[in-house]
């Protein structure tokens, strides 16, 4: 045996912290065993060794008095080091009683040796030590008393007829140190083994603990997702009941992340993401939750409280936060958060019902303008209530033929005479009758119908043209198309489709957008619009003015014609020397950009004459007519044809 397999031998395993908590529950366990052992032994000694030779008393004495301070040792001591020591101690006493008994040495040591291997249950050498120190002690103690010829309990000198020499009580000590490293050496293949099985069974623990964080958490941000947010939620319905306290959902969306996404890259987006994510989490309290659930979608939780005022300096505060100005790889950027709120219990005891409800109280924050929050309400709920009926009853309209178009004229004003039209839609409700636009359209929008509706617009102005222009009118018609539908790539197709099979001159259609189109989703919409006006299809800026009007997407953009919005029309006064600069502007641009210009909204004479002395071409409003229905207009083409001389394609 070289030097380093003794030292291996003899160096025991430290047991590290991982598996300290599993070797707790086995010293446990092995003390409760081992005071069972004992109470065994108490019985052997007391009736089955004290048999033959009537030492009753002393059997059931001595392994009494080494039973009871094991008992009491237990409640004090159970699990620690000082237990198993006293255990080790216990066991090797009871040789003694057994020695005592008349057991001949060769029992004995049977006994020591058992005794020590029960003792490596514990899985811990001190034990084993110390009931190998104790049998030597004994062995000399009792060898002592032997060549003494003491007797402790009085009994008949007799009974230590075995006694022996120093030499031989060596020997017992050698034997019983052998028996120490055997057994020793077992105990330390035990702790190895058992270590090990620690380290695996954490493996496969933090395997499973990793494998629970990804499928629990938002890759890119480290933020719960939605799964773990309900599980998260279900706890917090639980507490909340539990202690009377409330809790609030916040439905965090940030304003105008598609434009950062679209116009400084997914990787500036990203970044952006993350560096919300962080502040998010810094600026909430420990027992609240952020979670990402979306795009650029945040679930905050605000946690335990009883007033809902309260909440509302913490919200204000996380709108705050995010008007500093936001470094992301060296670009600087400003943005804004909308918020919705949703209190348990006072909103819905469900949490589904509260996450929808934080849902539609967001999208009340953003329609007011963003940047703010929102409490859910009762009204708000009954309206979105009352959307919904809409926007499915839309679909029974849609099949019971109930959607109109109604054309309003777009006048020439120098001539007076009308040169198009712009279609409108109305729904003929069977119950409700006449509804307006205004009622339907951002509803239809906000649910996709729009996509059928904008393409029957279409499909309908396409034949309303070819029907004007078989009663002798040949007049451009425009339509309104709606941002959605600029998201959809069935835009493109859709008008070619309704212009070759109905084989108009595609001059004839223009279709209105906003500003808000080309903002946002700069490339895309370009590329349609391009692809539009290749067919020959005229493109009419509607409500200009009112959005971000920039130069540069005007020049940049195919644009027929500007459509000055009404706001700036109602502006102008009678009797009034003012000078609408604004409005001005708006028309010199137009001109320089070769653009025609049209104003809507003319109710007033003097508006028009305002308009037609600022160099205005068109106009378009009640002033002249309503929008009305499509046999009305061609009435009123036709008296306004016969007074208005020759035709001309103006527009
Ligand atoms: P818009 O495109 O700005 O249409 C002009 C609106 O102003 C029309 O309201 C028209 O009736 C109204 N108007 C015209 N002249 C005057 C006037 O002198 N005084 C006043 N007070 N109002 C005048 P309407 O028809 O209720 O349409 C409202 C909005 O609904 C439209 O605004 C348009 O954005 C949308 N819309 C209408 N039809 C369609 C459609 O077929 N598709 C889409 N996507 N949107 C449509
Ligand atoms: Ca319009
Ligand atoms: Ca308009």
């Amino acid at each position: 045996m070289s030097l380093t397999t003794l030292e291996n031998l003899f160096r025991f395993p430290k047991v590290p912290e991982f598996a300290k908590k599993n070797f707790n529950e086995f010293f446990l366990q092995a003390d409760k065993v081992m005071l069972v052992l004992i109470v065994i032994q108490w019985i052997i000694a007391t009736f089955v060794t004290s048999i033959s030779y009537d030492t009753y008393l002393y059997g059931f004495v001595g392994g009494g008095l080494i039973t009871l301070v094991l008992l009491l040792a237990y409640r004090t001591f159970k699990g620690t080091q000082v237990m198993r020591a006293l255990v080790g101690v216990g066991m090797m006493l009871f040789s003694l009683i057994y020695i005592q008994q008349h057991l001949g040495r060769i029992e004995m040591h049977f006994h020591v040796f058992i005794a020590l291997a029960i003792l490596t249950l514990y899985k811990d050498i001190v034990p084993i030590v110390v009931a190998a120190l104790t049998t030597i002690l004994h062995h000399i103690v009792f060898n002592f008393l032997q060549l003494s010829e003491v007797s402790l309990f009085g009994m008949p000198i007799m009974v230590f007829n075995y006694g022996c020499g120093m030499d031989i009580v060596i020997l017992h000590g050698i034997f019983v140190i052998a028996e120490a490293l055997v057994i020793g050496y077992i105990v330390k293949l035990q702790i190895e083994y058992a270590v090990e099985l620690n380290r695996s069974e954490n493996q496969v623990l933090g395997l499973n603990q990793e494998l629970s964080f990804t499928s629990l958490h938002d890759a890119l941000t480290g933020l719960p997702n939605r799964h773990y947010l309900y599980t998260q939620l279900k706890l917090m319905v639980a507490n909340a009941n539990r202690y009377n306290h409330k809790f609030a959902v916040l439905f965090l969306d940030l304003d105008h992340f598609k434009n950062i996404n679209d116009t400084l890259g997914h990787n500036v987006g990203d970044a952006l993401l993350k560096a919300v994510s962080h502040k998010l989490k810094s600026i909430i309290r420990e027992n609240d939750i952020v979670a990402r659930i979306g795009g650029d979608e945040f679930i905050i939780i605000l946690n335990d409280f009883s007033d809902t005022a309260v909440i509302e300096p913490v919200i204000s505060k996380i709108l705050d936060t995010f008007h500093n100005e936001w470094s992301i790889q060296s670009h600087f950027l400003r943005l804004s958060a909308s918020i919705g709120v949703a209190i348990y219990p006072d909103d819905s005891k469900e949490v589904n019902e509260l996450m929808k409800y934080a849902d539609i109280a967001m999208y009340k924050a953003k329609s007011e303008g963003r940047d703010q929050f929102s409490f859910f309400t009762a009204t708000l709920n009954a309206k979105i209530h009352q959307e919904v009926d809409i926007a499915n009853d839309m679909h029974r309209a849609f099949n019971a033929n109930e959607f109109e178009l109604y054309y309003q004229p777009k006048i020439h004003i120098e001539s007076g005479k009308i040169i198009g039209a712009e279609a409108l839609i109305r729904w003929n409700h069977y119950e409700k009758g006449l509804i307006p636009p205004n009622d339907f359209i951002h509803i239809a929008e906000n649910t996709g119908f729009i996509l059928k509706l904008g393409k029957w617009v279409v499909d309908e102005t396409v034949q309303a043209i070819k029907r004007l222009q078989n009663e002798g009118y040949t007049i451009n018609i425009s339509c309104n198309v709606s941002t959605r539908q600029f998201q959809n790539i069935n835009l493109y197709p859709d008008i070619e489709n309704a212009i070759l099979s109905s084989k108009i001159n595609p001059t004839l259609l223009s279709i209105e957008i906003t500003e808000s189109v080309m903002l946002e989703y700069l490339e895309v919409t370009l590329e349609v619009l391009k692809k539009i006006k290749n067919l020959g299809v005229r493109i009419c800026i509607d409500d200009f003015g009112t959005g971000y009007s920039s130069l540069s997407y005007l020049r940049n953009f195919p644009i027929d014609s500007l459509k000055i919005d009404k706001s700036f029309v109602d502006d102008i006064r009678q009797n009034s020397d003012n000078e609408h600069i604004l409005l001005n502007t708006i028309i010199v641009m137009g001109q320089t950009l070769n653009m025609k210009i049209v104003a809507e909204g003319v109710e007033e004479r003097y508006q028009m004459e305002y308009l037609r002395d600022r160099g205005c071409e068109f106009y378009q409003g009640y002033y002249f007519s309503k929008p009305i229905p499509e046999n009305d207009f061609l009435e009123l083409l036709q008296k306004n044809h016969a007074m208005s001389g020759a035709d001309r394609d103006l527009i």
